[in-house]
């Protein structure tokens, strides 16, 4: 583990949001956001209405820039993210997780709470050296964002299975290319 577990929870979630904007829209509708919350462990109020569903929209192009910036503009970011939510870390345990960090009250709007705990996150990452874990998947076209977790910084594709589609890719080559003598 690379960073503490709640940390790499928020860090792929981050990702996984991000990359619901892509050339089909991931979250078309509540319906859609619900099942993205269920999949990522979210917990606290939704409202189930359109103006959190654009809210939530709306904060991905801003996570985006964290993996297309440099280190200073990734503190600006994620200072401003903080200071918007009026963040204040506190431990808490609630369900069935023992304590980590919350920073936003329960009651507070989703998107500003999906936007702390990505904020939150960050801020391990920036504090440890390690944004080059963050990086653009490899295959061509992609463009989807990628969160390396891995011990020897290996992931080089997204989770939508480019590492699949770029392994046939490579073995179709590999039929086609005249057999040497
Ligand atoms: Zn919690
Ligand atoms: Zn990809």
């Amino acid at each position: 583990m690379v960073f503490a577990h709640d940390t790499e929870v928020a860090l792929a979630a981050a990702a996984a949001l991000v990359n619901t904007d892509g050339y089909d829209e991931g979250l078309p509708d509540n319906a859609a956001l619900d099942e993205f919350l269920q999949t990522w462990g979210f917990t606290g109020e939704v409202r189930h209405d359109e103006a959190e569903l654009n809210e939530v929209r709306e904060l991905r192009p801003r996570l985006r820039r964290i993996w297309q910036v440099d280190e200073d503009e990734v503190v600006t970011i994620v200072n401003s993210l903080l200071r918007e939510a009026q963040a204040l870390p506190q431990l808490v345990k609630h369900d069935v997780w023992s304590y980590h960090l919350h920073a936003t009250p329960p009651a507070a709007p989703l998107a500003t709470r999906m936007a702390v705990e990505a904020a939150m996150a960050f801020v391990d990452v920036v504090r440890s050296d390690e944004l080059r874990r963050l990086r653009i998947c490899d295959y061509h076209d992609c463009g989807n964002v990628v969160i390396d977790l891995s011990k020897n910084r290996s992931k080089r594709f997204c989770d939508d299975g480019c590492g699949n589609r770029a392994a046939v890719a490579a073995y179709r080559a590999r039929k086609s290319a005249p057999a040497t003598p």
